[in-house]
């Protein structure tokens, strides 16, 4: 159950106070009557609202595959938010970890605060895989160091998962999710990162017809996976 008023402001239909006139004007029908007190209680799941003739469809959570583009950042409210990217005017909305602002890929969108802590919680373990282009040829004990493990800059980085796809180019699996931790991890090792993208959190793999800067929401399929 949920404020008139509060429903149409989180589905983006405007401001609270705006939409408080807007009410009162007799502009919003619910179940195919007028309803002119913004404080009206509604069933949210099963009420039928019209707002100016046109149907707003309440749905709570949202979630979103982006595709980040380089040169963007994972915070709100600043010029450079890739929230920005973001049609939709729905509330609320923010990204589920950070990448760098030089880093590209998959990057969870949502309102939903719980399932953001079950991916992120240190002690859930969730995988991230980064496809990492790197500035000198990986070698066979860079490997055996990161596949055991490394440290840099007074932080321990636990064991990763790596798969060579060129010399210069590897895949890393890691289930922490600390400051800069690919970039330091192939420092630990005396590499160098050249380019770095996200293309799994879990099992939800990046869209490969994304461009940089596109989006879509999730399917169900996606949803139902990444919530299990
Ligand atoms: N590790 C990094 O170094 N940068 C990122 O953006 C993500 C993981």
């Amino acid at each position: 159950m949920i404020r008139l008023d509060k429903l149409l402001s989180d589905m983006g239909a405007g401001t609270r106070n705006t939409l408080k006139k807007e009410i009162r004007k007799g502009k919003v029908m619910v179940n195919g009557v007028v309803e002119k007190n913004p404080g009206a209680i509604i069933d949210e799941t099963t009420a039928r609202i019209l707002f100016d003739s046109k149907e707003v469809v309440y749905q709570k959570h949202w979630y979103f595959m982006m595709h980040k583009p380089a040169g963007t950042l994972c915070i709100s409210d600043c010029a450079l938010s890739v929230l920005n990217l973001i049609k939709e005017p729905y509330k609320g909305l923010f990204c589920v970890g950070r990448l760098d602002k030089d880093t590209e890929g998959l990057l969870l969108i949502t309102n939903d605060g719980h399932l953001s802590h079950e991916l992120l919680a240190p002690k859930k373990h969730v995988n991230k895989v980064y496809e990492v282009h790197l500035d000198s040829p990986i070698t066979q004990s860079a490997i055996t160091m990161l596949e055991q493990g490394v440290s840099e800059g007074g932080d321990q980085f636990e064991a990763a998962k790596v798969e060579v796809l060129q010399e210069q180019c590897v895949l890393l699996t890691i289930h922490e999710g600390k400051y800069h931790q690919v970039k330091r991890m192939f420092s630990a090792v005396g590499n160098h990162v050249r380019y770095l993208k996200r293309i799994q959190m879990k099992n939800l793999v990046l869209d490969d017809s994304l461009a940089p800067g596109e989006y879509r929401e999730l399917t169900p399929a996606e949803l139902a996976d990444l919530q299990a």
